[in-house]
């Protein structure tokens, strides 16, 4: 019998673990939180991550425990550690992607770029921030957020009062500098235990409505200057925070051509689906292999270009087993990946990846195809 992963989740990035589990012979399990859930095909138990038994359980019968979300609670990761279990990426590591502000801090004391920033405790704290910052500021929930929730862009001190009156002044929000970024980018590192790294090429994300819509590997325009400092800032993320698996930086570039941090994933993301098909090693596997500490794959692209266009939920939800075939008929060299979810507006329900040697084809092929799911 293979050696056994225990993933933490049952949404769609542990649903797209399984198929590559199943030609390594690893045997993934997966604790989903409700039945009928995209990575429902490997659950082998139901029940809520947030519950120290209902995690304990699950992780006895796994060789390593790894996660399809970072909201497992710390004291639940503490007591897996506690009671033997190998955990990847570990509790110490993770903090800095459950906690905005903990991140921030930690890439200070690192030395990385990043936007300036301020707890906020006060409309008066808020003030103080938007006056040192052209009046402009985008404030954030430390914690929880994902997809553009608990994100706001405000211009003043009242802006935020809503959030700040949930909370206690000893759990400050997040102030950030508005960036004036010309696009963003999105740099993979997978790190397994022993240290080793695998450093995928830097990509281009486009989000629509604080959602990534589109992913262009590798950014265009980006060799000479840019992906070595990007890579080098992944580098430097991953070893100096002790990640394990995958980890995913976002950045900023601004007009001068700086990278800013903006935050991190510690797991796959939206932001390396292109490798599945566009790359020697998709995140997937790679994350597999670097949470059971096996060499890792090698990260370089099969083709000069890849794109990666997410479907999402449309105002008419129909499934996208309705569409496929028409799909698949009109574009044989795209690959479509579905996840098994009901389409709501706006959630995402699959991707479609394209990949070859001229960018603009690339991105056609891909848009076109994905377009026949509507979204
Ligand atoms: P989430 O955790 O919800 O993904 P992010 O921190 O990634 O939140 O922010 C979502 C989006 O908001 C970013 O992709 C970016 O477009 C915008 N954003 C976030 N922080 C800033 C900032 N400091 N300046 C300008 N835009 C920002």
């Amino acid at each position: 019998m293979g050696q056994r992963v225990g993933i933490i989740g049952g949404g769609q990035l542990a649903r797209m673990m399984i198929a590559p589990a199943v030609e390594l012979g690893i045997d993934v399990r997966v604790l989903a939180e409700v039945p009928d859930m995209a990575a429902s095909l490997a659950a082998t138990a139901i029940g809520d991550y947030r519950d120290v038994d209902t995690v304990l359980a699950f992780a006895r019968d796994v060789d390593v425990v790894t996660f399809d979300h970072e909201h497992v609670p710390q004291e639940v990761l503490r007591a897996l550690v506690g009671a033997g279990a190998a955990v990847h990426p570990g509790p110490d590591a993770l903090r800095f992607a459950q906690d905005k502000l903990q991140m921030r801090a930690q890439l200070d004391a690192l030395g990385l770029p990043q936007p300036e920033w301020a707890p906020i405790s006060s409309a008066a704290d808020l003030q103080a921030f938007l006056d040192a910052h052209g009046g402009r500021a985008v404030v954030k929930t430390p914690r929880g957020g994902y997809d553009g929730k608990g994100v706001r862009v405000v211009t003043a001190a009242g802006d935020v009062d809503d959030w700040l009156g949930e909370r206690a002044a000893a759990d400050p929000l997040l102030a950030e500098e508005l960036v004036d970024f010309t696009r963003e980018l999105a740099q993979q590192v997978a790190r397994r235990p022993s240290g080793e790294m695998a450093v995928y090429p830097v990509v281009e994300t486009v989000q629509r409505d604080g959602v990534c819509a589109e992913v262009i590997a590798p950014a265009p325009h980006a060799t000479g200057r840019l992906a070595p400092v990007a890579a080098g800032i992944g580098r430097a993320i991953a070893e100096g925070l002790a990640v394990t698996g995958m980890l995913a930086v976002e950045l900023f570039e601004t007009a001068d051509e700086r990278l800013l941090v903006n935050e991190l994933a510690m797991r796959p993301h939206n932001s390396g689906h292109w490798g599945q098909d566009g790359a020697m090693t998709g995140q997937f596997e790679q994350h597999l292999r670097a949470v059971l500490d096996l060499p890792l794959g090698d990260p370089a692209p099969r083709a000069p270009w890849a794109a990666m266009i997410n479907i999402l939920g449309g105002p008419v939800s129909a499934s996208l087993g309705d569409r496929l075939s028409d799909a698949l008929a009109a574009h044989p060299t795209v690959k479509v990946h579905t996840y098994g979810k009901a389409p709501r507006p706006g959630r995402k329900v699959g991707h479609v990846n394209a990949w070859g040697d001229d960018l603009d084809a690339v991105v056609y092929e891909a848009r076109a195809a994905a377009a026949f799911f509507g979204g």
